[in-house]
């Protein structure tokens, strides 16, 4: 794992540069899991922070085609499961806007 020269904005501890999977709703009704994307996650707490480029593509791919993102039906069931998961070890994933602030917050 790549160490980048970080730290992490809720505990201090030390960021490693990963890749996970990442809920994300986008409203009310929809929900996407960006699979893969590469994120900065604390190797004491866990927090994961997305760096401003990966933000951005994510914005853009979001307000540019917002229903673009076909998936079969196994994915979807992959889905569910990872969702029910999700809901069994506690909280869900982030909304856009805490995501964004998360952002904003590590430029301070
Ligand atoms: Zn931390």
């Amino acid at each position: 794992m790549e160490q980048v020269d970080l730290k992490c904005t809720a505990c201090g501890g030390r960021l490693a540069a990963t890749r996970t999977d990442l809920p994300l709703q986008v409203d009310e009704t929809r929900l996407v899991t960006l699979l893969g994307l590469p994120v900065l996650a604390c190797e004491t707490c866990g927090e994961c922070l997305i760096e401003d480029e990966v933000m951005s593509e994510i914005d853009e791919a979001l307000s540019t085609s917002p229903d673009a993102m076909p998936i079969t039906d196994a994915q979807r069931a992959e889905l569910d499961r990872r969702l029910d998961d999700m809901e069994r070890e506690g909280p869900v994933g982030l909304t856009w806007d805490e995501m964004e602030a998360k952002a904003r917050s590590r430029k301070r």
